[in-house]
């Protein structure tokens, strides 16, 4: 079978053939894989930069403390505990987002023990209003 004919490099203006089963010369290539990286790279660090730096203080050890000696103190959800339910505490919460009075981050009047469930339904409250409120208790089934 006879071989098909090498194609030539697709970069503009550049006639060198190009390299194995690609469509660019080997210097076009390492370009174009060069890019790539830069590329990744940019994406990278905008993401990082959009992190906010709340996610820092999450994975310091004196929140790690705060936060297990304050579920020991609440090892129910507070949410949950103020309709009558009994549901066990998996997390502490902010009442004012850590990224808006970092200085009531390890205050006891500011933190809350809640159930996962409690936490993304007040968490999405709180990205789609933009304030930490109130927000109404999950509607009960009868009994
Ligand atoms: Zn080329
Ligand atoms: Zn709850």
């Amino acid at each position: 079978m006879p071989l098909a004919p090498a194609a030539v490099c697709s970069f503009p203006n550049c006639l060198r053939l190009a390299v194995g089963r690609g469509t660019r010369c080997a210097e076009h290539k390492a370009l174009r894989e060069a890019e790539r990286a830069a590329a990744i790279k940019e994406t990278h660090k905008a993401y990082n930069a959009k992190r906010p730096a709340s996610d820092k203080f999450y994975w310091t050890n004196t929140w790690k403390r705060k936060s297990e000696s304050f579920r020991e103190a609440h090892p129910l959800c507070m949410e949950c505990e103020s309709i009558g339910l009994v549901v066990p505490s998996t997390m502490v919460d902010h009442i004012i987002p850590y990224r808006e009075r970092p200085d009531l981050g390890l205050v006891d009047s500011n933190l809350r023990a809640l159930c996962w469930q409690c936490h993304n339904r007040i968490g999405k409250k709180v990205r789609d209003c933009g304030v930490a409120e109130r927000v109404e208790p999950p509607k009960l089934g009868r009994f």
